[in-house]
């Protein structure tokens, strides 16, 4: 039995978590769950941002689907030093699960056209996944040195850096639509014509059935909101990749509908791009759709079940359709929106 571990979190963490397990639930009758910890909450449970209890859980863990941590820009969390504050145990947390590759879909759900700020005819159908080097890169290569009038950051990568993170993407476009784009700037940096030639024979030895090109990360800038739909799956390094997945991340509109994955040799962690939004915290409007998809994400690449992630996802797409939250200019509480997946879930596709 799967474990899954839940670290609701501040805010409209809890929320939008509890609608999440409720999915989760539904389609994976046999996973177990297991509470715990973390942030501001868990600061002010055990004076730690991330306490042991927490730790030792995550220690057999399948996955971890998280919901957010923070608080409002008054709050007394800000005020404490930096390794207590709820953000420093969202920094541990992924540091502790060493995931190498962050996945964001950017999709632009049916019927949701008008939030976005490309036209119509531009946001219909946009479906993308941004596969980002997590772990590697300039921001963390330790060859770096400000002195005097002089400053350098080092771009370092090796073949098995590569090659793990190459790897996810085309799993990933296996179940999607087949296609893979690459992004680099291998007319300039060495670093990405090694990037270029690993990602290359990857695909030539063991994703055969993939569709490969490569890009300049300057002209992806360009295309990705000049015309999205080109794209499937965009892999690429650290720091091409930050800014990429921000941008793209203005395409579908809203926040509340933005899901991730950061994916590692052990247990992933699923959690909404959202903040802690503490303007609606325990209000019952927070739009749960971010969080549900996670957990849809958690299935797919966490557990490998591919059938209920797409469960998830229609229903999704369904829900948001007829019962849209607050933020998408609808009606719809959590509750009601989680409702209706749940419903949307039992009904025939
Ligand atoms: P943090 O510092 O915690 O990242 P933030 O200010 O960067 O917070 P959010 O907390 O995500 O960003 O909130 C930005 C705005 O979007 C707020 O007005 C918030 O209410 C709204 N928002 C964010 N997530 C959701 C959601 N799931 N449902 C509805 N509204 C949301
Ligand atoms: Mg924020």
């Amino acid at each position: 039995m799967p474990k899954i571990v839940i670290l609701p979190g501040d805010g409209i963490g809890p929320e939008v978590t509890a609608a999440a397990v409720e999915v989760l639930r539904e389609v994976a009758p046999d996973v177990t769950f297991e509470e715990h910890a973390i942030g501001g909450g868990a600061y002010d449970q055990y004076g730690d941002p991330l306490p042991p209890i927490t730790r030792d859980a995550l220690a057999d863990a399948d996955a971890v689907l998280l919901g957010t941590v923070g608080g409002a820009h008054n709050s007394p969390w800000n005020l404490l030093p930096r390794p207590l504050r709820p953000e420093s145990g969202l920094l541990a947390l992924r540091k502790l699960l060493g995931c190498y590759a962050n996945l964001r879909p950017v999709r632009v759900q049916p019927g949701l056209e008008h939030l976005s700020p490309l036209k119509p005819e531009l946001a219909r159908g946009v479906d993308i996944l941004i596969v980002r080097e997590l772990l590697g890169g300039v921001y963390f290569d330790q060859d770096r040195k400000i002195e005097g009038d002089t400053a350098y950051n080092t771009m370092r990568y090796t073949t098995a850096e590569v090659e793990r993170v190459a790897k996810v993407a085309f799993w990933a476009a296996e179940q999607r639509r087949g296609r893979v784009t690459s992004v680099d700037k291998a007319n300039v940096l060495e670093v990405s014509e090694l990037w270029r030639r690993d990602v290359t024979a990857l695909r030539d030895r063991d994703y055969r059935n993939i569709h490969l090109n490569h890009e300049y990360v300057d002209s992806v800038a360009m295309l990705i909101v000049s015309d999205p739909s080109r794209y499937d799956v965009i892999v690429t390094e650290n720091l091409f990749g930050d800014i990429l997945s921000d941008l793209a991340a203005v395409i579908p509109g809203s926040l509340g509908l933005m899901p991730s994955a950061s994916l590692g040799d052990g247990a992933g962690l699923f959690e909404p791009i959202h903040g802690s939004a503490p303007d609606i915290a325990g209000k019952g409007i927070a739009n749960p759709a971010a969080a549900i998809m996670s957990a849809g994400m958690l299935l797919r690449h966490g557990l490998k079940r591919s059938d209920a992630a797409n469960q998830i996802d229609r229903a999704v797409a369904l829900a948001l359709r007829e019962h849209p939250t607050p933020d998408l200019g609808g009606k719809a509480d959590t509750k009601t929106f989680t409702r209706a997946v749940l419903n949307a879930m039992g009904s025939p596709s």
